[in-house]
């Protein structure tokens, strides 16, 4: 039984390569959960293998801006060279529906949604070392040397902002990053200041300090 009504809007950034998709997928995969995944809007042109509306929403550039224009995202940044976005409309219309909605996102965006919604959780994945996020970056053989070495650019930077974070995980293997990341989301789901309006109506009694 949930005591909280609304859902819990769940942030997970961390350096590009830390495997942020792969745990998501395997934090997806475990049983009885309320997770939605917000899928992003980007003009990141696809992956191989990148599906639309499942992996992103692909667009052009133009149409990004006229999106920014129209305040139709609750965040948005450019990474490296491209527009990522989050569509508003549906994360609100996932939160009134009790899910628990999983952002998966850089940390400037990260930082625009925290001023937004006070309420969310804010998990940041890192690997275990820096040589292991180069070397996850090379092997998934994605991106070209000069990509590559312009996200690690970037990953140097993003480290340093672990602190704005209220958790931190270590993505050492992806099952236990994943249980981990479940248990921060049941334990804030469970959290006194979101569950003592509900469990008092739930007993009859109104609040008493
Ligand atoms: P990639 O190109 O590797 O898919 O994503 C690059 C970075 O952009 C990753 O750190 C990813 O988490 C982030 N990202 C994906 N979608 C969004 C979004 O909607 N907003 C923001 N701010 N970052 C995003």
């Amino acid at each position: 039984m949930k005591l909280n009504e609304r859902g819990l809007l769940v942030v997970i950034s961390g350096p590009s390569g830390v495997g942020k998709g792969t745990v998501r997928r395997a934090l997806f995969e475990m049983p009885n959960h309320d997770l939605v995944y917000s899928v992003s809007m980007t003009t990141r042109p696809p992956r191989v293998g990148e599906r639309e509306g499942v992996d992103y929403y692909f667009v052009d550039k133009e149409t990004f801006i006229k999106r920014i224009d129209e305040h139709k995202f609750l965040e948005w940044a450019e990474f490296v060279g491209n527009y990522y976005g989050t569509p508003r409309d549906k994360v609100e219309e996932q939160l009134d529906l009790g899910k628990e909605v999983v952002l998966e996102i850089e940390v400037e965006g990260a930082l625009q949604v925290r001023k937004e919604m006070k309420d969310a959780v804010f998990i940041f994945l890192v690997p275990p070392g820096k040589q292991a996020l180069y070397d996850r970056l090379k092997n998934r053989g994605t991106e070209d040397q000069a990509l590559i070495d312009k996200r690690m650019k970037k990953a140097e930077k993003e480290f340093l902002l672990a602190h704005k974070y209220d958790y931190i995980v270590v993505n050492d293997e992806v099952h236990n990053a994943a249980d981990r990341i479940m248990a921060i989301i049941r334990a804030e789901h469970a959290k006194t200041e979101r569950t003592i309006h509900n469990y008092l109506k739930m007993i009859g009694e109104n609040y008493h300090e």
